[in-house]
Order: C-alpha cells, then sequence, then structure tokens
C-alpha cells in the first residue's frame, strides 16, 4: 500500500515512521515529491488499512490494486530511468543493444562491436552461457566469453549484456558485466531472479515464451523486492498457433506495460521473428509504439554464425535500420543519435578550473522547446544552464563560460529563425551537431480545468499561428503573447485564475504540475523545429554528412548559378538554401547554404578552393551529423 504523508513531515519523523514499519517487517520504498513524500509499504500485509492511517505523520493510505507492488505505477507514477554508465534506458533518448546472439571468438567479436558502435548503437550483446534448444548445440564460451565482452567495453566504450543461466554465475557477472540479462526460458526461475535481485546490476528481464503480462511483471517484482529496482523488461515475441515466424511479436504489450508500470520496456525483434527481413520492419513498429529501445542481433557474416544466423543482421541492414529509427524518433518524442557515447565523454570532461560555468546553454526558461532540445541532444546528466536571449547563448559560448550552445534556427512550418541565422554569422562559432524536435502544443489549464472557463489564452505568437485552426473554433478567447511557452505555463500558474490556460508543451506542463486539457492542437502535425549544437573548439564524434556555410557572389549574371554547380559537378545534394540580407549593403544578400557533405573533409579541399573563387565572401560554419526529420 502507498503512504501519503503529511505536508511539512520532518526527516527525523519519516525515519522513526520507516524504523516503525521496518519492525512490522515491512520493505518500505520512499519516493520523494515535488510537493508531498510518500511510502511505498509492501510485504504481507496483516493489519487493516486503519492501523496505517493512525501512524504519526501519515495523511492518506491508498491501496495498491495490482498484485505486483513495488513495479506498479500506482506506487511511482513517473517512469524509471535505469543508468548503465553513461547511457539511460527509460529516458527520451532511444537506446538500441546490438551484437551477436553469441561470443564465437574474440576477433569476430571486436569485429562486430566496432561495427555497431560506428552505426550508433549504445549497448553490446552476446551470450556467454547459451540455453539452447538441442544439447548439441553451441553452448557458449562461459567465462571466455566474459573476458572477451570486458573487452569490447574496454575498447569501444560500450556497456554489455549477457545472458545469466544459473545463480552459480552470478560472482562472474559482477566481475565482468553492465546488464544481466534473464533469458525467456528462465523468466519464471525464481531462484535466479532471486539471485539477480541481490547482485545490485541492472537487468533485462525477457518475457517468457509463454508469460502473460502479469506473470512477466510478478517475475520483475521479484527482482525489485530483492532491492534491486533497474529492471528493464523485454518483449521478444510469445508463442502462439503461428508458425511462419519464430514467434509473434506482441507489440501491445508496450503501451500495456507502459501504463502498468514505471520500468522501461525495449523490444527485441530478432528472436520475436527468427527471420531477417522482417527484423528492420518490427523493430521500427516498436519504436512508432513508445519502446524505450531495441535489442537486435548483428553479424558480419551471419552464414557463419554458430547461432541464430537467419536472424542476425548485416551489418548495412542494421545502419539503415538505425537510420530509419533516427528518422522514426522525433516523430515519438525521443531522440536516436549516433553520437551518444561521444557527447557523454564531453559532458563528463571536469569543468576547466572554475571557468566554465556550464558545458551546455540553451536560450529561454526551463520548460521551454529549447530545453527540452537540449535534454534530448545531451541528456540530462551534464550541466545546462539558460540564458535569457539567443545572443547571449552565443555570448556565453563566445567568450568560453560555456563549450556548447544550442539554438533553434527554423521552423518546418514558419521557416527560418533569422536572428539566429544573423548571429552565426556575426559570432565565430562551429555548427558542431542538430537535432530535430517534433513540436506538440497543449492546452495546459489549472488541474480540474474545463474548456468552458476558459477566457484567456497565454503563449508565444508563433504557436498562436501553429495553432489558428483550433483558436478559431474559440474566438472570445483572448490571446495574450508571451516571450516563450514555459513563460506562458508560468504565468498562469502564478495568476492562479482558473479561467487562464497556456498553450505549450507536455513538459512545461509537468514542470508547473499543470493539467493538459487538450493535447495536440497544433494545426500541422508535421510541425518541426530543428537546432543546431554550436561550439568555439568542441567536435563531436560520429559521421560528418552535412554542412552548413554562408556565402556571398558577386552582383553579375549566373554567379549564384556558378557556385550550385560546385556542388552539382560533385553530386552533392543542396537541402537548403536562402538569402539573407546584408545589413550593411541594401539590396545585397548572403546566401545560407546546407549541403550533404562533409564540407571540411581532405577530399573537398579542391571544391573549397573553387567556392572561393567564385564567390566574394565564404564561412563555412561546420560540418556535423545530419539529425533527419
Ligand atoms: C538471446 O537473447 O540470445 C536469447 C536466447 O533470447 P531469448 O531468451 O529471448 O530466447
Ligand atoms: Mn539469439
Amino acid at each position: 500500500m502507498i503512504l501519503v504523508l503529511k505536508k511539512g513531515i520532518s526527516q527525523e519523523e519519516t525515519e522513526q515512521l520507516k524504523d516503525q514499519l521496518r519492525t512490522e517487517n515491512y520493505m518500505i520504498k520512499e519516493i520523494q515529491g515535488v510537493e508531498e513524500t510518500i511510502l511505498g509499504v509492501v510485504g504481507t500485509i496483516r493489519k487493516d488499512s486503519r492501523h496505517f492511517e493512525t501512524l504519526p505523520g501519515v495523511a492518506k493510505v491508498i491501496p495498491i490494486s495490482k498484485p505486483y507492488k513495488l513495479v506498479s505505477r500506482e506506487l511511482h507514477p513517473g517512469p524509471s530511468i535505469i543508468r548503465v554508465g553513461d547511457v539511460s534506458i527509460g529516458g527520451d533518448r532511444l537506446v538500441v543493444i546490438a551484437g551477436p546472439c553469441a561470443v564465437e571468438d574474440r576477433k569476430r567479436t571486436l569485429e562486430i562491436a566496432h561495427v555497431v558502435r560506428q552505426c550508433g548503437a549504445v549497448l553490446f550483446r552476446g551470450g556467454a552461457f547459451k540455453p539452447r534448444t538441442s544439447p548439441y548445440s553451441f553452448q557458449g564460451l562461459g567465462e571466455e566469453g566474459l573476458r572477451i565482452l570486458a573487452e569490447v567495453r574496454e575498447e569501444t566504450g560500450m556497456g554489455v549484456v549477457t545472458e545469466m543461466t544459473s545463480p552459480s554465475q552470478a560472482d562472474l557477472m559482477v566481475k565482468y558485466v553492465d546488464i544481466v540479462q534473464i533469458g525467456a526460458r528462465n523468466m519464471q526461475n525464481f531462484e535466479l531472479l532471486k539471485c539477480v535481485g541481490r547482485i545490485g546490476k541492472p537487468v533485462l528481464l525477457k518475457r517468457g515464451l509463454a508469460g502473460t503480462i502479469e506473470e512477466w511483471l510478478m517475475s520483475a517484482e521479484y527482482i525489485l523486492s530483492e532491492g534491486n529496482g533497474q529492471v528493464i523488461l523485454c518483449e521478444r515475441g510469445i508463442r502462439t498457433f503461428e508458425r511462419y515466424t519464430r514467434n509473434t511479436l506482441d507489440l501491445t504489450a508496450i503501451p500495456v506495460i507502459k501504463k502498468l508500470t514505471h520500468l522501461p520496456i525495449i523490444i527485441d525483434p530478432s528472436h520475436a521473428t527468427g527471420l531477417r527481413e522482417k527484423v528492420s520492419p518490427m523493430a521500427r513498429a516498436a519504436i512508432a509504439a513508445g519502446a524505450d529501445g531495441v535489442i537486435v542481433e548483428v553479424h558480419t557474416e551471419p552464414d557463419k554464425a554458430l547461432s541464430d544466423g537467419p536472424q542476425s543482421l548485416y551489418p548495412e541492414q542494421f545502419k539503415q535500420l538505425m537510420r530509419d529509427l533516427y528518422v522514426i524518433a522525433p516523430v515519438v518524442g525521443k531522440q536516436l543519435d549516433f553520437a551518444y557515447l561521444d557527447k557523454a565523454k564531453i559532458m563528463k570532461r571536469p569543468a576547466v578550473a572554475g571557468a566554465l560555468q556550464a558545458h551546455v546553454v540553451y536560450p529561454g526558461v526551463p520548460g521551454s522547446f529549447s530545453h527540452k532540445a537540449c535534454l534530448q541532444f545531451f541528456g540530462s546528466e551534464p550541466p545546462h544552464q539558460n540564458r535569457p536571449s539567443f545572443r547571449e547563448v552565443f555570448e556565453t559560448v563566445q567568450s568560453g563560460a560555456a563549450s556548447l550552445g544550442i539554438l533553434p534556427v527554423e521552423n518546418s512550418l514558419t521557416g527560418s529563425i533569422h536572428e539566429n541565422y544573423d548571429l552565426l554569422l556575426e559570432y565565430d562559432l562551429k555548427i558542431v551537431g542538430e537535432i530535430t524536435l517534433r513540436i506538440q502544443h497543449n492546452l495546459i489549464s489549472h488541474p480540474n480545468g474545463s474548456v468552458d472557463a476558459i477566457k484567456r489564452v497565454y503563449s508565444h505568437p508563433q504557436v498562436f499561428q501553429q495553432c489558428r485552426e483550433f483558436l478559431e473554433n474559440h474566438p472570445d478567447w483572448d490571446l495574450v503573447a508571451c516571450k516563450d511557452t514555459a513563460t506562458a505555463v508560468r504565468r498562469v500558474k502564478e495568476n492562479n485564475d482558473s479561467s487562464e490556460v497556456a498553450i505549450a508543451s507536455k513538459e512545461a506542463a509537468e514542470l508547473f504540475h499543470m493539467s493538459i486539457l487538450q493535447e495536440g492542437i497544433e494545426t500541422n502535425p508535421r510541425n518541426f523545429t530543428r537546432f543546431v549544437v554550436v561550439s568555439r573548439d568542441q567536435f563531436l564524434e560520429g559521421p560528418k554528412d552535412k554542412s552548413s556555410l554562408i556565402y556571398s557572389v558577386s552582383d553579375t549574371p549566373g554567379s549564384l548559378y556558378e557556385t550550385l554547380k560546385v556542388f552539382a559537378e560533385r553530386r552533392i545534394n543542396l537541402v537548403k538554401l536562402e538569402s539573407r540580407p546584408i545589413h550593411s549593403k541594401p539590396w545585397e544578400y548572403l546566401f545560407y547554404a546546407d549541403i550533404e557533405a562533409d564540407i571540411e573533409d581532405l577530399k573537398y579541399r579542391d571544391l573549397l578552393t573553387e567556392l572561393k573563387k567564385k564567390t566574394e565572401f565564404l564561412k563555412v560554419l561546420g560540418s556535423y551529423s545530419k539529425g533527419e526529420s
């Protein structure tokens, strides 16, 4: 059951209460909310709920209706984020785990690891103890396999996931592994579950071949009840009457799990389908359905694989899948990035002799879309700070007080944010990355608000434009312009007037503890904003496949055409071309161009030389990894 504690209860009183409950043999899980503290009380409840109501410091008693308690959303309404080194599972950044079914030998394993790491996988999989249907099939390399996995982590920085098939392997797991996998065949091996509950490493708990969702969650409860809350659920297909595929992937499990538990869920499309060509479509569907990631089998020579070759992707297929997921992710409000681990390394660098106030700065206030872009690009760990204007973001990065800045440059419906284009010209910063965010607008009210009560709506003027159709249905509402959407929510919160609402992101509503009256009220759902990451001297690793340039040409016929020819002749795709007035020279223009190539690569040296000749002014803003949309 859940005990909601009285507001203002002291730490000492809370500890006393917990001690008393422990003496009654209950397990306690304390959750500190912004406004209240709750205690999850788990164990055999022998007493009537009135007993708990009379305990000092308890405001309310809420029974947990489900048989699983610690894994239940009732106990823990927000999502659990499981951290594995620099990787967070269950947040806004999708996690892709890849590798062979089994660790076969050192050379092959390292070869596959480098390939998947380069494509953007952040964790590596590979079985060393293989539960095979036949005793005559390859059983895995045992400890030697674990040593190879540890070497993979050393060489690539990827955490490693491997299956544990017996409690006798616990010490080995502690020594070598980052995530312990409980295989489908062991989902209800309760001694094994209790054992991984005690070893304190994150656990990837696969759903059993014939396990119901409730049984699966009860298995997770075993692990949590031993004190280990780091459980990642993995749907890998269940047995049905259908024999075309190896198993039947239950994608419904994703929204069901999301509702019932706070634990993250990832999908294994490899074991679910058993067929290579079916893996990518199911992985794409999983992400679209809201999974926190996927675990995929990849092999450099699947035909020679010692196990599960027919369902292992070729590296090229995996690369394409990653590109597809990259595109799908923003649609469901998530990100997948190719430089996740490299960015984490930059973020962990200690601040330089106190000169660095923050690693990353973003414009606006917490809860704004720029803040969201910042969290999605860099994760929630590094020190972030906000600045009141775009210019101050440039200033902070230029002065060295922050190493990176993130700024919106373009919206898919309303076009370029010219102020930032002008600032990119003025300051000497490089674009080192980009990210595209889907912009969804929500009508946000005080808790228990109603549409009928609305008189005034606060938001940014561009947002009113983007929600035009919705607002046209309510012509009597007053529209009040604010600096940004998060400020709009804050004003509504502070005014405390139930006739006022704001239009902003879901995150802004959560931040200010406000309610969403209506979701997705933007006229066109294909509403994306592109942000660029700027820096003075940082470079982010990963494939650089896009560059941004600014240039001007002479006032003669064909001069712009001549510059475009430079790209066309090399079959380089031009993805954006825009002109901006040169402030000091009326009726003269600068061209802003984005091209799909790493223009700073040595192989394009002659291109740059030619372009310099054909332009009067040329500035390369940077080369970076494309954030597709
Ligand atoms: C595996 O991941 O290699 C594996 C054996 O999976 P499952 O337990 O889902 O069959
Ligand atoms: Mn396998």
